[in-house]
């Protein structure tokens, strides 16, 4: 399955110019990746967009499905 099928992303936010290429905002340090936007990231200042790279929006998507199957794991333990 695709990075892109796995977590939603997006070449670019809606109504926006963006970089096609540039810094990725999570883990991998690279400093000209071909980035994906996620979604909004919301700060006090204002609302910024979540650019990453491919790697790094996998990497996300597989701490996302970890948390989902540890949660309904705990859901189907019998009280
Ligand atoms: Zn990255």
């Amino acid at each position: 399955m695709s990075t892109a099928a796995r977590v939603r992303t997006s070449l670019r936010p809606p109504g926006a110019d963006m970089q096609q290429t540039g810094p990725c905002m999570l883990w991998c340090g690279r400093t000209a990746a071909a980035l994906h936007w996620l979604g909004p990231l919301m700060l006090p200042q204002g609302t910024a967009a979540l650019l990453v790279c491919a790697e790094c929006a996998e990497r996300l998507a597989r701490a996302g499905e970890q948390q989902l199957a540890e949660r309904d794991r705990d859901a189907a333990i019998p009280r």
